[in-house]
């Protein structure tokens, strides 16, 4: 992928982003329009478009998501409130970038799983 991804471009550091965690395979920062008082997205260094094609590609990376997304649930103070780790994936799902992000989201109560009750 690369210079067409803008989170391949934020890993590159092509464009700037205030990062909070950085390991080998991942990096994790801020949302640049937060939607609770916490909103990092986590993503995998390496390109991969959403979380399915991820996690069929290479479940070792996609672990490696997760268990970045706790280091910083755990740096942030959300262990004890409790917080939603979310993949948006696709059309219906809303993805908008299709670089796999996990939005970390808390510190404050969130609402409802989703604005509308759609069954
Ligand atoms: P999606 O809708 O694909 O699940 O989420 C994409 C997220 O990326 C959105 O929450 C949006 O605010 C965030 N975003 C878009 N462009 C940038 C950017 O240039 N920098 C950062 N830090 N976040 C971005
Ligand atoms: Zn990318």
């Amino acid at each position: 992928m690369g210079s067409d991804c803008l989170f391949c471009r934020i890993v590159a550091g092509e464009i700037p982003a205030t990062l909070v965690r950085e390991t080998d395979t991942t990096l994790a920062f801020r949302d640049i329009d937060p939607k609770a008082p916490v909103h990092v997205l986590v993503i995998p260094k390496e390109h991969y478009a959403d979380v399915a094609t991820l996690a069929q590609g290479d479940p070792g990376l996609a672990a490696d998501v997760l268990a970045t997304s706790a280091a910083v649930a755990e740096d942030e103070g959300l262990l004890g409130d409790g917080f939603r780790l979310m993949f948006n994936t696709g059309t219906y799902g809303g993805q908008e970038v299709f670089h796999v992000h996990a939005h970390l989201l808390g510190g404050a109560p969130l609402g409802p799983m989703l604005a509308r009750d759609l069954a």
